[in-house]
């Protein structure tokens, strides 16, 4: 079991075991740093194989969120909370009411919203027990989808990448390759195609590729081949992982930028082999910002305008991240995890800065 020794060297503030014996809920909420604002992230629910395991994953997935949010300037912390459980066994709107009373009762310091195996309606049965939560869609000021936003983010980050790495304003003519049709890579193929770029897709359910090549004349591709296509730019919209000792040596593209979570298999060691091989990255987890810009804008009274705004602004923290991996000699990944903590430091720093997280207070700011 990891106890203090964990959390401390990972920098955890809190984490809540939550039990409600009448409905079977167990569930942990992690908040990880609040340095910057409330620690928002989503509730994921999974069969965990044991409770180190749904440990594990909730104390590493909050610290994300912290580094995320921190990146995209938004003035949140880092948090994620597990339901212990098969989605398919256990759900009821007792169970969601339980565990939304245990997010209330930390009085804001954790918000929680969707992730894998919650939905909607489910996000809806907490909400009947606390307003620390987003994409509520019965409540007024909902955000909706967020994949509009995150490829319109995604779509900005593609084109900072191209500026840093090719010197050019625009995607006209350039080729991109798009490993994944779904919600967030078939609006950015929108986006791309808009531009001018030509596309190349590939995706495992073959109605998705023919809506994309009906719709844009874009070339499809079928499975592993997308990882040795000759493309200017290859933005993995579809698995994590995708970046490893496998499909490294069959890249002929000068940029990685796409949406897809956790891209690089192993964060220091794949992230330095690109370094070296010229390959030029966009850290997922801020060119992927727009889904939390959205939900960060639903906070603050939605406007989709606004959120699209922030989400653009992608670019230039991009080129902040660039221009801090090629002063410290340092691959992108590691100059992200700079940017985000250098900014938290700062913000610690800052004698007698205090948060309220008294009844939506911050929710108002
Ligand atoms: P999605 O499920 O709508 O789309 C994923 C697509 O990938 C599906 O069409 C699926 O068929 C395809 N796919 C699965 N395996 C594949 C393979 N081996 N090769 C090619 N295609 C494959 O999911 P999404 O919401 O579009 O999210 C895509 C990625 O972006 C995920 O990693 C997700 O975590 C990340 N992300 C999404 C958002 C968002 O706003 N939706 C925000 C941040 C990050």
């Amino acid at each position: 079991m990891q106890g203090f020794e964990t959390i401390t060297e990972m920098g955890h503030e809190q984490v809540v075991f939550c039990h409600d014996k009448s409905t079977g809920l167990k569930a942990i909420i992690a908040i990880h740093d609040t340095t910057l604002g409330p620690a928002l992230g989503g509730t994921r629910m999974w069969d965990y194989a044991n409770t180190d395991a749904a440990l594990f994953d909730v104390l590493r997935l909050s610290r994300g969120m912290t580094y995320k949010a921190a990146c995209a300037g938004l003035n949140l912390g880092g948090g994620k909370a597990v339901i212990v459980g098969d989605a398919k066994k256990i759900k009821s709107e007792a169970l969601f009411r339980a565990f939304g009373r245990f997010v209330n009762s930390l009085g804001g310091r954790y918000i929680t919203a969707e992730d894998v195996n919650i939905n909607v309606n489910d996000i809806e049965q907490v909400a009947a027990e606390t307003n620390y939560c987003t994409g509520v869609v019965s409540r007024p000021g909902g955000s909706g989808d967020p994949s509009p936003v995150t490829a319109w983010g995604v779509f900005h980050g593609i084109k900072a990448s191209v500026k840093q790495r090719l010197g050019k304003d625009s995607l006209k003519g350039l080729k991109v390759a798009v490993q994944g049709c779904g919600a967030v890579g078939r609006y950015l193929c929108g986006y791309l195609h808009e531009e001018g770029a030509q596309l190349i897709v590939s995706d495992i359910d073959p109605e998705k590729v023919k809506q994309i090549v009906d719709k844009y004349g874009a070339k499809a591709v079928e499975g592993h081949s997308i990882y040795g296509v000759e493309a200017d730019v290859f933005a993995p919209c579809a698995l994590g992982a995708i970046v490893n000792d496998e499909t490294i040596p069959m890249f002929k593209f000068p940029i990685i930028a796409g949406g897809a979570n956790n891209q690089l298999l192993d964060e220091h060691k794949h992230g330095k082999t690109l370094k070296d091989k010229n390959i030029l990255y966009a850290p997922d987890y801020v060119i992927n910002a727009g889904g939390l810009i959205n939900v960060y804008n639903e906070l603050r009274g939605y406007n989709a305008e606004v959120a699209r705004k922030q989400a653009a602004g992608i670019y230039n923290t991009l080129l902040t991240v660039y221009s801090e991996a090629e002063k410290q000699g340092i691959s992108t990944h590691a100059a992200s995890n700079a940017v985000a903590e250098r900014r938290i430091n700062g913000v610690k720093a800052v004698t007698g800065f205090k948060h309220t997280y008294d009844n939506q207070a911050w929710i108002r700011r």
